[in-house]
């Protein structure tokens, strides 16, 4: 136990959710296809984490809340992108800048899509699926208990 704690270092946070990581053990894939633009598969997710045995979707429609994130994640590269604009092209009220950027930015969210859906989810499930260093000594808990057994401990 001892011996596995040691070579056993905790995976970033920042970096698992990008690689669309299990946040229970932040190893396992919560998607079936490693490719977001196969566009067909990208949102297939196995039924648990490959790696830990977490139950990918926590509980009947647990994913409907992603909606959320995602819009939140959509205005943010919005704004990220008006800012970039306006530093390198700028804006002006005697031409169309402003227009070019409306469409540029409504491509670049078009293209980032399957991107975002897929993080989303990610995010969301690290909203309710804490990691857990024992991850391989203890069963998969699922998000409910996991908040309720940190708030008794
Ligand atoms: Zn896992």
């Amino acid at each position: 136990m001892c011996a596995d704690k040691s070579h056993d270092k905790k995976p970033n946070f920042i970096l698992s959710l990008l690689g669309n990581k299990c946040a229970r053990c932040r190893r396992g894939s919560i998607y079936s296809s490693t490719n977001p633009y196969d566009l067909k598969h990208c949102m297939d997710m196995p039924e648990e984490c490959p790696v830990c045995g977490q139950k990918v979707e926590v509980e009947v429609g647990f994913y409907y809340g992603t909606g959320y994130v995602s819009y939140a994640l959509s205005i943010a590269i919005c704004v990220a992108s008006l800012i970039a604009w306006w530093l390198f092209i700028g804006f002006s009220i005697y031409d169309n800048r402003i227009f070019w950027w409306l469409g540029f930015n409504g491509l670049l969210l078009l293209i980032l899509q399957p991107l975002i859906m897929r993080l989303s989810r990610t995010v969301w499930m690290a909203f309710f699926v804490y990691y857990d260093e024992n991850w391989r000594q203890r069963p998969q808990v699922t998000g409910r208990e996991h908040s309720s057994h940190l708030k008794n401990a």
